[in-house]
């Protein structure tokens, strides 16, 4: 839109009419409105103080092409000029829509080769608890209804997204999970294993799925869904084997895997999806976020032929919505893909930058106030500890030391997330060694100043 806009009148209006996702209204009344964004290019968004800030989290964990490509643009302008909306209820679909459907299964490979399209993370979680649940009727099996999932993970805001996520905050809202919803022990070495061998700490984590899956009985287990590394939970790097055992486990009681991909799809993690990153097969496979780098909301289900099989022989799926296979969103996501493909990013990830950065992150290492650094692609976790060479936390200040060192970040112009007393960074694919160098160094400098606040608390 036209910058006709005061800064201050923004912040005033803020405050007055708009309510923030996952936010302390009271809090941004008291800051006197929120930070506006007003423009990005690259790694870097503005905003209307004039500051320009490095995007370590990539808008929100999603931007992975980075901001300024007129390509998408031009996509987005000729598709609405062609056909801005149709839907996918009366048996009708568009063509940018049939042509990714097309391209996510070239990348997903094998049995997954159908997908089912939304057009937030949260809605490709609820299309994976609606469908699973719909095939087990389908297939005879009508008491497989329970979901087991891990504490801390995300799925999301929905009922179905907050049920199936393991945040006791998120439950205590909304009277939440709904029935059916096992939650089992992740698997954080640094928080709940340390000092335990980490493969066997792992293995312990896997077994624990097993547990409940006895404790419910097999027969009434429907499916495990995990995000292959848990981004909103911590970047929380599963130990060597663990999705091994996880994988077994789900086959020898015939329950259904689900990847929920919505942060580590589209290159995160050095793959196309994090499942190829830790060699194992999901039978659904729920995307967003980089899936069109966030430039227009889209997210998708891709569901392995297996269960497409069963559903041909229910009738109608009544389930879906008006913006699934949304034509210009779909336009843009097959361009974001275009240029993944052709900016090699996924590889450059893998084999370049997700190494350059696992470097860089080690001189974070010798910093009194850093217990573990850890890193896989491009999704790092900087963990801040009160007492080096242990996992304790600042006494009096659990939780606190992340969002005290993340305002440091961004005041030295870095925008990074603090959950809990983790720094977690998962900046755009197309970040440079020098970006990355600056994002590490801007995080030592603000751990620096951290000490001091930090001992006050
Ligand atoms: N699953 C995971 C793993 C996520 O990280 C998120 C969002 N951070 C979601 C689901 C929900 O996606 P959305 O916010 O687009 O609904």
């Amino acid at each position: 839109m036209p910058r006709n806009y005061e800064i201050a009148e923004l912040k005033r209006l803020d405050v007055a009419h708009h309510l923030p996702a996952q936010q302390d209204y009271k809090l941004i009344e008291d800051m006197g409105g929120s930070r506006i964004v007003t423009h990005a290019e690259g790694c870097y968004i503005h905003d209307g103080d004039g500051n320009r800030i490095l995007d370590g989290m990539a808008g929100l964990w999603c931007v992975n092409v980075g901001y300024g490509r007129d390509e998408l643009v031009e996509v987005a302008a000729e598709q609405m000029r062609e056909l801005p909306f149709y839907n996918t209820f009366f048996k009708t679909v568009t063509p940018p829509t049939v042509l990714l459907a097309q391209k996510i299964a070239q990348h997903t490979g094998g049995k997954l080769q159908h997908v089912f399209f939304n057009a937030s993370g949260s809605e490709a979680n609820d299309t994976v608890f609606r469908m699973v649940r719909h095939y087990w009727k389908l297939k005879g099996e009508p008491k497989r209804t329970v979901f087991i999932s891990r504490w801390n993970a995300y799925h999301g805001s929905t009922v179905a997204g907050v049920s199936l996520g393991g945040m006791k905050a998120m439950h205590a809202q909304g009277d939440l999970p709904v029935p059916g919803v096992e939650h089992v022990r992740q698997p954080y070495w640094f928080g709940e294993g340390f000092g335990q061998d980490p493969v066997q700490f792992g293995k312990d984590c896997a077994a624990a799925i097993e547990e409940r899956i006895l404790a419910v009985g097999p027969e009434n287990v429907a499916a495990f869904i995990g995000e292959p590394v848990q981004g909103a939970g911590g970047v929380i790097i599963p130990p060597p084997g663990y999705w091994q055992e996880v994988e077994a486990i789900c086959r020898k009681y015939g329950i259904l895997l689900v990847a929920d991909e919505v942060i580590c799809g589209f290159g995160r993690t050095g793959q196309w999806f994090g499942h190829q990153t830790y060699g194992f097969t999901p039978d659904l496979v729920p995307m967003a976020k980089g899936l069109s780098s966030g430039y227009l909301p889209i997210s998708a289900t891709a569901v392995s032929s297996d269960i497409v099989e069963v559903l041909k022989t229910g009738g109608d799926f009544v389930h879906g919505f008006t913006y699934s296979g949304h034509p210009v969103a779909a336009a843009v996501a097959l361009a974001n893909i275009g240029i993944i493909e052709r900016e090699g990013l996924v590889e450059r990830t893998r084999e370049d930058t997700g190494p350059y950065l696992a470097r860089a992150l080690t001189r974070l290492l010798a910093h009194e106030l850093v217990g573990e650094v850890r890193s896989i692609g491009l999704l790092g976790a900087v963990e801040i500890v009160s007492k080096k060479g242990t996992n304790q936390r600042w006494l009096g200040a659990e939780g606190n030391a992340g969002p005290v060192v993340r305002d440091l970040c961004i005041k030295n112009g870095l925008m990074v997330r603090g959950i809990r007393d983790t720094i977690v960074m998962c900046p755009p694919l197309i970040i440079s060694h020098q970006q990355i160098d600056d994002m590490v160094d801007i995080i030592g400098k603000s751990l620096d100043e951290a000490l001091p606040v930090l001992r006050a608390l």
